[in-house]
């Protein structure tokens, strides 16, 4: 196999996922200081050198905090549609290398490396998730999902490999005691997260080629490895995929 997805940390507080493609390595998103990408990088003897691109979800903090950085490095190509391109720009006073793609189309990286992108509903400019395919291994990123549509649907039913929402329990947002309620609303809305409860029935209604199913974008204090881990483990086990949750407190 010659593509690995994997996710350097997640939770609604930062998220940076790993490409492996032969020898070629690539983030998705950049939602932590570069100090700590580079740390969390460490662990698989990755130096920034090493890295030849980024691709960008959308422009929320927890998704670019440490782009400012990565684009001052000449030899990074920086993949996002124009209005991610355009919201970030807006904000940050950053350069790079951007290769701007238009959502719902193919790009190749390399000749052996194609990529699609899908819209995902979630209220950023025009958030998307990525499907990246190889001749015979396809791996997909499909979080900050307000619920889940046909253009998901049909990405991550192509991927054997998927990194995927699970951001809350839906009675731990409702009974939160300090957070104001117009955030509850946000996060429970068709734009804002998706729930442990929509990500299980969607795995378990549309048994889809996977053999890794990595959840992630878990929320702090309205869930937790435990919860997610008891919910889902069950159907990993009946189902046949290997089940990895990200620690949000990691
Ligand atoms: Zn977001
Ligand atoms: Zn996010």
């Amino acid at each position: 196999m010659t593509l690995t997805l994997k996710v350097l940390g997640s939770s609604s507080s930062g998220n940076c996922g790993l490409l492996i493609h032969q020898d070629k390595y690539y983030l998705i998103d950049a939602g932590f200081s570069s100090r700590r990408i580079l740390q969390l990088l460490k662990t698989y003897r990755i130096t920034l050198s090493n890295l030849s691109g980024v691709f960008i979800t959308h422009e929320h903090q927890d998704h670019i905090v440490g782009l400012k950085i990565l684009t001052k490095q000449p030899h990074l190509n920086f993949y996002a549609n124009f209005a991610t391109f355009s919201a970030i720009k807006k904000k940050h006073d950053i350069k790079g290398l951007w290769k701007i793609f238009k959502t719902g189309q193919f790009f190749d990286i390399d000749p052996s490396l194609s990529v699609k992108t899908f819209p995902v509903p979630h209220d950023a400019a025009e958030p998307v998730g990525f499907l990246f395919k190889t001749c015979n291994y396809n791996c997909a990123w499909a979080t900050d999902l307000g619920h889940i549509t046909q253009d998901i649907y049909q990405s991550i039913m192509e991927a054997q490999d998927i990194v995927f929402e699970a951001n809350h329990d839906e009675v731990l947002v409702r009974n939160h005691p300090t957070r104001p309620s117009y955030i509850k609303e946000r996060i429970l809305g068709p734009l804002g997260h998706l729930s442990n409860k929509a990500a299980f029935d969607f795995i378990k209604n549309n048994r889809g080629p996977w053999k890794n199913i990595c959840l992630a974008h878990l929320s702090k204090d309205c869930n937790s490895c435990e919860i997610v881990k008891q919910l889902f483990q069950p159907l990993a086990n009946a189902y046949g995929f290997k089940l990895t949750i990200v620690d949000p407190t990691a």
